[in-house]
């Protein structure tokens, strides 16, 4: 036979689970050539950074492989004493929070009654917050009870709820600025 041929046949599938020492056709004899020449996005990464995922309160460790100072794969950290490893469907698809092509970059705002979405600046946005805290404290402020007899100092015009990405820091920085402003419904989910 012909060398060619015989190089040929002995490429088949069938032929290397006949001859190889995979008898069962469930590993190499089965793997395409194609197949075979396929590497993970992780094997191409110039380094990899321990993160947390910033989806929920349960807080499961990352690693975030990174090439030219780009995020190319967000994968599970066996080391991790809390999630071992694993990742839920959202945590897996991480990745895309950062390169997706739908992300927003700007401030969306859309004003009462209005129809369409528009883009604000991050001052001008932050400036408009600001202005409807203090008109909101204003209007809501309540200096004493009912009778008179009791001080409250508070406000029951604006609460905060955090989110999941926030960690011990940032919640220690939001109660003590919600206190001040004389808040008392200050609640978030992060467990970070
Ligand atoms: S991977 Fe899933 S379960 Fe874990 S922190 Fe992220 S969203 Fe929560």
């Amino acid at each position: 036979m012909p060398g060619g041929l015989r190089k040929l046949i002995a490429s088949w599938p069938a032929a290397r689970q006949l001859q190889g020492r995979d008898p069962l056709g469930l590993g190499a004899a089965a793997k395409s050539a194609h197949t075979d020449a396929l590497r993970a996005r992780t094997d191409a990464a110039d380094r990899v950074v321990g993160s947390v995922c910033p989806y929920c309160a349960v807080g499961c460790a990352q690693l975030i492989y990174v090439k030219d100072d780009k995020v190319t794969q967000i994968e599970g950290d066996p080391a991790s004493p809390v999630s071992r490893g694993r990742l839920c469907p959202k945590g897996s698809a991480s990745e895309q929070l950062v390169n997706s092509a739908t992300r927003e970059y700007k401030v969306k705002y859309r004003r009462p009654h209005g129809t369409r979405w528009e883009e604000l600046s991050l001052d001008q946005a932050m400036d408009m917050i600001a202005d409807r805290v203090i008109a909101t404290r204003d209007a809501t402020w309540e200096e004493r009870d009912e009778d008179k007899d009791v001080t409250l100092k508070r406000t029951l015009g604006f609460a905060h709820l955090g989110g999941a990405t926030l960690d011990n820091e940032e919640n220690y920085l939001l109660k003590k600025l919600y206190t001040a402003l004389g808040a008392i419904q200050i609640e978030n989910q992060a467990r970070i």
